[in-house]
């Protein structure tokens, strides 16, 4: 087969042209980043990992009626998508104090949020992605009041679901960072989650041990990066054993 055209490529992933009108292929690297570039390295085997856990999540929550940019998975670094026009919002929903919020507020990590909190970010790297209110987002015109009603009440479905999900394999969901896009099919709009959901854009805790199963390992070079995404695939049941045949269901925790 001709090498299919790259379209756009990012930190973590590259976009190539799909087969059909209207598709492409997600591609994902082993490369990692953090703080806004300034820290990079090679996570082998995190690109096979995040296609497998983000193509899990994107199935689970398409089921319960989330629309989603996902097709189907391709191999062990492809996943086929629908082209969408991406929202140039960086969507966060917390649980739990963490990261750029317990800096910012001075709230102590791993205290409980009365409520799930969401934030917006505007995706510039050049800015560093800064936190924006709606206010921003219209008078910008980078999303519509609508939009952004849809975009919050689909992020905290999104919320509820995976925190629920991730509790019954003994994982606390702390937060999580979620892309958005415009689907259109003819004159119709919908907005569709896009992008990724895998230990790269979360904060996944052990619900026991409170150890840390995600990108934090890498941002504090906590060692065992590869490992903690493992231990999540495993968890949820997609890391076969013995083959690819030998899927398991969820590993289910009291
Ligand atoms: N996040 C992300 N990409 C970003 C920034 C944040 O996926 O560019 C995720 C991050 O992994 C965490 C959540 O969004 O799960 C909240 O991140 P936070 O604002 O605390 O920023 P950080 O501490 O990562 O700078």
């Amino acid at each position: 087969m001709a090498r299919r055209r790259k379209v756009y490529e990012g930190k973590a992933k590259v976009l190539f042209e799909g087969p059909e009108p209207g598709t492409l292929v997600q591609y994902f690297k082993d490369d990692a980043t953090a703080f806004n570039n300034e820290k990079r390295g090679i996570i082998t085997g995190k690109g096979v990992l995040n296609n497998r856990i983000s193509e899990y999540i994107m199935t689970r929550l398409s089921e319960i009626g989330v629309p989603t940019h996902f097709m189907r998975r391709l191999n062990m670094r492809e996943q086929l998508i629908r082209e969408v026009e991406i929202i140039p919002l960086e969507v966060v929903v917390r649980n739990v104090a963490a990261g750029s919020l317990s800096q910012r507020l001075g709230v102590a990590e791993g205290t409980p949020l009365p409520r799930s909190i969401v934030e917006y970010y505007y995706k510039s790297d050049e800015l560093k992605d800064p936190l924006v209110t709606e206010e921003h987002i219209t008078c910008f015109s980078w999303a519509t009041p609508g939009e952004i009603d849809e975009i919050m009440s689909l992020a905290l479905r999104i919320n509820d679901f995976l925190y629920g999900l991730f509790m019954g394999v003994g994982i606390r969901l702390v937060d999580f960072k979620c892309e958005f896009g415009r689907l259109w099919q003819g004159d119709d709009m919908r907005i569709v989650l896009a992008d990724e959901i895998s230990p790269d854009s979360c904060r996944l805790w052990d619900s026991q041990s409170n150890e840390k199963l995600d990108k934090d390992r890498f941002r504090r070079d906590l060692g065992g990066v590869a490992e903690a995404y493992q231990e999540v695939a495993r968890r949820l049941g997609i890391l076969p054993d013995g083959g690819p045949r030998d899927l398991k269901g969820p590993a289910v925790m009291q």
